[in-house]
C-alpha cells in the first residue's frame, strides 16, 4: 500500500514493539543518514529500535551519531514487530535473503522503486530519503529532531545532492538544510569528515583507475574501470572509489559516464552518471538495476567485454533518441 506523508507519519508515530531499521547494501550517505536519523529519532520517541546493515560502513561516516550501534550481519535472524527499510525498495538490494514484508515500511525516493513491503512511501521528486524523512519527522514531532537526528539527515541530503549542486536540489531542500543548521549542524564538520580525510592510498588507486579511461559511442560515453588487483596494489578499499566517476563525467562532450567495478571474478557493479540528456535510470532498470535519471547502477555477471557490449548497445539506443 502506497502511503501519503500523513499516513506514514501516523504509522511511524504509533509503531510498537521491536523495530528494526535497515537499508541497501554498500550503504551511501543517504542510506546511512536516513537509517541513523530514524534510529535516533525513534529512540527520542522512546521506541525499542535497532539498526542492522548487510555491509560495513565506510570509515568517512564514522562521525555520525549512532554509528557505533549499527550491527553488520549476513542474515536477519531475530524476529521484529516492524522493519523500516530506507533508501531502497527491492529486497535483493538490501543484501538480505529475506525480510518479512508484513509490518514492513519502505521509505524511498528512487524513480524505479517497486516496493516489496506492504507499506511504502516513495517520492521520486525529492532529493533524498533524508529530506523525505525530515518532512515526516516534522509531521510526527518536530521537538524530537535533536542534533543527533539533524546531523545524519543533513549528511544524507548533502551527499545525494552532490553538496547541494545537482538538479534534485530544490528550494525546499535548501530550506530543510537551513532548518538543520538551526539544530546545530556545522556544514564544515560534514564536509571535513567526508572529503578532507582521504588516505594517500585513494590517490594511488585513482592513478591506476584513470589509466583505464576510454571513450565509446563517438566520445559521448566515457568509462573507467577498477579491478580487484588495483585495490591490492594501492592498498585501498572499494569505498574509496567514491567520486571517481565525476572525472569521466566532467569531460566536455561526454553525456554518460560509466564506472565498471570488479566485485569478484566475472562479477561487476556498474555505476552510471548522466549530464541530463540520457535517462540512466531506464538503462540501469533494463539491465536489472535502477536509480535516478542522472545517477543509476546495476550489478551483473560475465566478462568485462560482454558487460560493456550489453551496456553500450542500450546506451547507443538512448543516445540516438536525444
Ligand atoms: P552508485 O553508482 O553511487 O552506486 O549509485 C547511484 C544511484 O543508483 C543510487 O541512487 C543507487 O541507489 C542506484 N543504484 C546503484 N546500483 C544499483 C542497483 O544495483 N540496483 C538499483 N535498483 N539501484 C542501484
Ligand atoms: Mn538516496
Amino acid at each position: 500500500m502506497k502511503l501519503s506523508r500523513r499516513e506514514t507519519a501516523e504509522l511511524l508515530k504509533n509503531l510498537d514493539g521491536k523495530i528494526l531499521i535497515t537499508t541497501h547494501k554498500n550503504p551511501d550517505g543517504d542510506a546511512i543518514g536516513s537509517s541513523l536519523g530514524w534510529f535516533n529519532f525513534l529512540k527520542n520517541l522512546g521506541k525499542d529500535v535497532k539498526v542492522v546493515y548487510r555491509d560495513r560502513i565506510p570509515y568517512f561516516f564514522d562521525f555520525l551519531p549512532g554509528v557505533g550501534e549499527v550491527e553488520t550481519k549476513e542474515r536477519l535472524d531475530e524476529r521484529y514487530d516492524w522493519v523500516i527499510i530506507t533508501d531502497v525498495s527491492e529486497v535483493r538490494r538490501t543484501g538480505f535473503e529475506e525480510i518479512p514484508a508484513e509490518n514492513a515500511l519502505v521509505i524511498d525516493h528512487h524513480i524505479t522503486a517497486q516496493p516489496f513491503t506492504d507499506f511504502a512511501i516513495v517520492e521520486p521528486d525529492i532529493s533524498s530519503t533524508c529530506e523525505l524523512s525530515y518532512e515526516l519527522m516534522l509531521l510526527i514531532d518536530p521537538g524530537r529532531i535533536t542534533y543527533e537526528v539533524a546531523l545524519p539527515i543533513y549528511t544524507g541530503i548533502f551527499t545525494d545532492t552532490g553538496s547541494f549542486s545537482y538538479n534534485n536540489t530544490s528550494s525546499r531542500t535548501l530550506e530543510v538544510a537551513a532548518e538543520l543548521l538551526k539544530k546545530g549542524v556545522d556544514p564544515y564538520l560534514v564536509r571535513f569528515n567526508l572529503f578532507e580525510r582521504n588516505r594517500i592510498n585513494r590517490f594511488k588507486l585513482l592513478e591506476l583507475v584513470l589509466r583505464t579511461l576510454e571513450f565509446a559511442l563517438g566520445g559521448k560515453v566515457a568509462h573507467i574501470t577498477v579491478y580487484r588487483k588495483f585495490l591490492e596494489e594501492a592498498g585501498a578499499l572499494l569505498e574509496e572509489t567514491e567520486g571517481f566517476i565525476n572525472y569521466p563525467r566532467s569531460i566536455a562532450g561526454v553525456e554518460v559516464a560509466v564506472f565498471f567495478k570488479e566485485i569478484e571474478e566475472n562479477g561487476w557493479k556498474v555505476s552510471l552518471r548522466s549530464k541530463g540528456k540520457v535517462n540512466v535510470a531506464e538503462v540501469a532498470k533494463r539491465l536489472g538495476g535502477g536509480g535516478h535519471r542522472m545517477a543509476a547502477g546495476y550489478e551483473t555477471e560475465g566478462s568485462l567485454e560482454k558487460v560493456k557490449g550489453e551496456l553500450f548497445k542500450e546506451l547507443e539506443r538512448e543516445l540516438k533518441a536525444v
